[in-house]
């Protein structure tokens, strides 16, 4: 495996102490992959502003390179701003900017501002001080109007100033290289890092990809929801992954994103098989 492949990792906010000093922990051995940088999630509607933040300033002052996740969500554009200064000061230089959801139950409370304006609205008070991530869709949006139009407003969020995508989870390869010729034909040229979802749970899993719209292959669910043992889910979470990410790379795909959920094993296992160079 090549120093020329980008790796990162997603962390969420933990809520409890011994939740925060675990998600150290997995920082410091997933460490040894030479990530990018990691980066954490922005609860919906903000609702983790200030764990987000705090979280990120913690792991800054240990120097590492890390990108908050960010959207209006409920809040006003002083609120935002005060946010970026703070990161600015603490030296984060990279965010990934969203549109985010509102909370369930809270769906009428507020106009979710989409993610193109965030990604101006940064641009226009920081300038070019942050790397602008933003989401991209292989299986597009579940709200999306079009695949077409999914395309041209991700074209947007790259003409309002972004810098590269980290994509949905997905499990079909061929989405991931059809969506990238499709943006490759709409004049898209930034990189798109696909986001590896690491199997463990499938119950969890089968339920979160219904609510975001990533499919699950029919094969892939008829064999995980025959098995029993939580370790026979997992071994095959584990080849089916490693699958996907050497069929990505074999591809030309520019790196890859996991979706750790907080923990070390299932992103460290799999890019163990893929023998990537550790230090
Ligand atoms: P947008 O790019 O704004 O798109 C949202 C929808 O509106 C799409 O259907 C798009 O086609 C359409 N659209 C876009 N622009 C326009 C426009 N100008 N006019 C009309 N329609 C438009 N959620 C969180 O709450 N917190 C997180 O930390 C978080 N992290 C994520 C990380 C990654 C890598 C990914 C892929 C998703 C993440 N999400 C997160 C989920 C994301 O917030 C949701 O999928 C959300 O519904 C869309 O956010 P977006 O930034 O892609 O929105």
């Amino acid at each position: 495996m090549t120093d020329s492949i980008r790796i990162s990792f997603e962390f969420f906010p933990p809520k409890t102490p011994e939740g925060r000093e675990k998600l150290y922990k997995t920082r410091e051995a997933l460490q040894e992959f030479q990530p990018e940088f990691f980066s954490v999630t922005y609860g919906a509607g903000g609702t983790t502003r200030d764990t987000t933040a705090n979280i990120v300033t913690g792991l800054r002052r240990d120097g590492i390179s890390i990108a908050p996740h960010l959207s209006f969500g409920g809040d006003n554009e002083e609120i935002i701003l005060d946010l970026l200064n703070q990161y600015r000061e603490a030296g984060v230089d990279r965010i990934v900017a969203l549109r985010g959801d509102m909370p369930s139950g809270m769906g009428a409370v507020a106009q979710l501002v989409y993610a193109n304006e965030l990604v101006a609205f940064i641009r226009r008070h920081t300038g070019d001080h942050f790397h602008l991530e933003v989401a991209a869709y292989p299986e597009i949006h579940p709200e999306a109007e079009s695949y077409d139009d999914d395309i041209r407003f991700l074209k947007g969020k790259f003409e309002a100033g972004a810098n590269s995508a980290l994509t949905q989870y997905f499990y079909n390869p061929d989405a991931y290289f059809y969506f990238i010729d499709q943006c490759e034909k709409a004049g898209i040229d930034a990189p798109i890092y696909p986001g590896i979802m690491p199997i463990t749970n499938f119950a969890n899993l089968a339920r979160f990809s219904r609510n975001c719209g990533a499919e699950i292959p029919r094969w892939l669910r008829y064999r995980m929801e025959s098995y029993r043992d939580p370790e026979d889910i997992k071994k095959l979470g584990l080849e089916v992954v490693t699958d996907l990410c050497e069929t990505l790379l074999e591809g030309g795909a520019p790196g890859l994103h996991f979706y750790t959920m907080n923990q070390v094993e299932p992103s460290a296992e799999v890019l163990c098989n893929l023998q990537f160079n550790q230090t």
